[in-house]
């Protein structure tokens, strides 16, 4: 087969030749002449070429051929580039245009062999075809912003060349139809002639598709799907854009935006309900912003903000404030007013970063911070944070870590006040990192909170201390074990559940757990958190309220839960010899639990005095270094062989002699 376009794809099937129907010729001229019209070849010019082609009597037939070719390619086209742009799979359609363009171009070749002209179509063509290839592949790869590169520089500029080549060649034509002696010499002339205006039309008509269709698929690889926003790949185009030293910007600040109830719209109201939420956010977040500023959705209920040219804290810290009064009024949906709110992180460019990674990344972290410290919004605080670049890579490590067994169980015993009694142990949980050594909960309990970690966490350290629980009542050791539950569990309708099966996998009676909950979890929304417990409280687990003090809890809920102990917060407890404010505090606590029939226990218990004077008050248990620090299970274990003589991780090598 003759080939017009010198270069061939490999493995393309054979364009198909069927027999013309006299509507598709009458649909081809149609749409040769609209096209024509449209590309801005004039009205006269047509008619012209249409009187002159009746006057050569075979004209008709002699472009049968050409006009099949021609049809097939323009809807091909079209079909081929919307479903290019769209799925890779398009390979196959792209070989039969090719194929269908060059039937048009082997007409040149036969008609007026070696001619210039159809050398400088055919060589326009394959510039034009090459840029389009190869902006396809770099989309097909996701490089969205090199495809508009190649298109802008390449494929614009030849797409142009080639038309006005395919122009030059019908008035080449035209002009020889004039000067043209017999009468096949005219039809050859005008079959060329019109040849090189089905071209022109062509390829207008297959630039157009391929732009749109290539605009079409570029949005939404770039955006959002819901909200119309940009979307991450966006963003980091964007923050590159802003970052670049040798661009026009300098500097940005860029914001993350966490929903604070999101999550508990989804769940209670549905996903209606949540998506609706979502456009709304998205929409009254942008009225806050100017016109060169961005906001784009991250997934679920993350946003980003990207501010270019701002670089001052206090004016991150204004956007911010203006970001909380649009997110801190009620959204109306059906009827129904919803009050989300938001925890806003900010990491400054170049102060935090230069890469979209870094800034993300440090925003991240300031988001934690706010949603953790309840503040709303927090700027990155590089002193912090970036003298422990651990943090910034932790997040990933963590889920491995969860897999892996990385995370150990220390227990930390408490003890009766009056009678040193083991009356149970609590389990904290540790980070045996193979690089970073043995890390605290307390840097990585918030970013497993954050990242959704929490719940296989959770679900380890339950099912770990629960095991632990039931080898040491094996062992003759009958001592309830103590669990720290975060917010995010307590608020989880599904949790008591998963509490029941690992008490059941376990064969574990209920009474020998014990879950801790704070203050701010159960504030975090009340009545679910009720929920929670009240199901938990009826599979028998004792329930303990943790850092007791600390939160903002109405004692109007408090009275309300079915809990079984009160935990003074260790801030208080081990200031209170020192500070009379901190003493009366633990004093009245006590008080206000034992008339709520509610055993009272002291943590962070560091000293012989305090021990003394928590007894003194009436404190039922105490639990603290003085006592023991956390240690291992058979640490634990072998304390208990040898009680009541010696502390495990104590201090002092003992409890001195309150252990006796
Ligand atoms: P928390 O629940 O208040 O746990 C008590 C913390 O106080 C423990 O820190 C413990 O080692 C420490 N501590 C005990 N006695 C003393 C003392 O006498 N003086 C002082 N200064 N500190 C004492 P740790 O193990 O670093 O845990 C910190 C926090 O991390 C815990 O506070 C708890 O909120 C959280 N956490 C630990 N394990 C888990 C877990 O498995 N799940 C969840 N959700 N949170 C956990
Ligand atoms: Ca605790
Ligand atoms: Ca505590």
């Amino acid at each position: 087969m003759r080939t017009f376009l010198a270069r061939r794809r490999p493995g393309g099937p054979e364009a198909p030749v069927g027999g013309a129907s006299r509507w598709r010729l009458g649909l081809l001229w149609l749409m040769i002449i609209s096209a024509i019209t449209v590309t801005g070849v004039s009205a006269v010019a047509i008619t012209e070429l249409q009187r002159k082609a009746e006057r050569a009597g075979e004209l008709q037939d002699l472009l049968n051929d050409m006009k099949v070719a021609a049809w097939q390619q323009s809807t091909l086209t079209s079909q081929a580039v919307m479903a290019h742009a769209l799925t890779p799979a398009a390979e196959r359609r792209r070989d039969e245009i090719d194929e269908a363009v060059d039937a048009i171009g082997n007409e040149f070749e036969d008609r007026d062999p070696g001619s210039a002209q159809a050398r400088a179509v055919q060589a326009a063509y394959i510039v034009y075809d090459t840029a389009v290839d190869e902006e396809f592949d770099l989309f097909a790869e996701n490089d969205i912003a090199g495809a508009q590169r190649i298109q802008a520089e390449r494929s614009d500029p030849a797409f142009q060349a080639l038309t006005a080549e395919l122009e030059r060649a019908d008035r080449h034509y035209q002009e020889a139809a004039d000067r043209a002696g017999t009468r096949a010499q005219v039809g050859t002339a005008l079959i060329l002639a019109a040849a090189a205006l089905i071209m022109v039309v062509l390829v207008g008509q297959s630039h157009r598709v391929r732009s749109r269709a290539f605009r079409r698929a570029t949005f939404q690889a770039s955006h959002d799907a819901l909200t119309g926003l940009p979307n991450r790949v966006m963003l980091h185009e964007r923050i590159a854009a802003a970052a670049d030293p040798a661009g026009e910007q300098i500097g940005a600040a860029l914001l993350l935006i966490d929903l604070d109830r999101f999550k508990e719209v989804n769940d209670t109201l549905g996903h209606h309900y949540g998506d609706q939420l979502l456009i709304q956010v998205a929409r009254r977040m942008q009225g806050v912003l100017r016109r060169d500023e961005m906001v784009a959705r991250l997934g679920g209920d993350e946003f980003a903000i990207l501010l270019p040219g701002v670089t001052e804290s206090k004016d991150v810290a204004s956007v911010a404030d203006r970001l909380h009064d649009a997110l801190d009024q009620p959204f109306p949906l059906d009827g129904i007013n919803l009050t989300v709110g938001g925890s806003i992180g900010a990491a400054l460019c170049p102060e935090h970063g230069n890469t979209a990674d870094e800034l993300l990344q440090r925003a991240d972290i300031a988001m934690y911070a706010a949603k953790t410290n309840r503040t709303g919004y927090m700027l990155f605080n590089a002193s912090q944070d970036s003298s422990d670049p651990r943090k910034l890579t932790l997040a990933s490590e963590l889920r491995r870590g969860i897999e892996q067994g990385e995370l150990v169980l220390h227990y930390q015993p408490k003890v009766d006040a009056q009678t040193s009694e083991v009356l149970g142990a609590e389990a904290l949980v540790r980070w045996q990192h193979p690089e970073h050594g043995m890390i605290p909960p307390d840097e990585f309990i918030p970013l497993a909170e954050h990242t959704g970690l929490i719940t296989p966490l959770t679900r380890f350290v339950l099912d770990a201390a629960i095991q632990q629980c039931r080898s040491w009542r094996l062992g003759g050791h009958e001592i309830p074990v103590a669990v720290n539950v975060s917010t995010h569990r307590l608020l989880d309708l599904a949790f008591p559940a998963e509490v029941a099966n690992l008490l059941a996998r376990w064969e574990l009676p209920a009474r020998l757990l014990t879950l801790e909950i704070t203050e701010s979890a159960i504030m975090a929304d009340p009545d679910r958190a009720l929920e929670v417990v009240q199901q938990l409280h009826a599979l028998g687990v004792s329930l303990s309220i943790d850092d007791f003090g600390t939160g903002y809890s109405s004692m109007a809920y408090l009275k309300n839960l079915p809990v079984d102990e009160l935990k003074i917060d260790r801030s208080f407890v081990s200031s209170m010899t020192t500070n009379e404010r901190d003493a009366v505090i633990v004093r009245s606590t006590v008080e206000l639990g034992r008339n709520l029939g509610l055993h009272v226990i002291a943590e962070g218990v560091e000293d012989i005095a305090t021990w003394n004077e928590l007894d003194a008050v009436g404190c039922h248990a105490i639990q603290g270094y003085y006592v023991s620090r956390p240690v291992t299970p058979g640490q634990l274990e072998e304390w208990l062989n040898r009680q009541p003589t010696t502390a495990p991780g104590s201090a002092v090598g003992a409890g001195g002699e309150r252990l006796q």
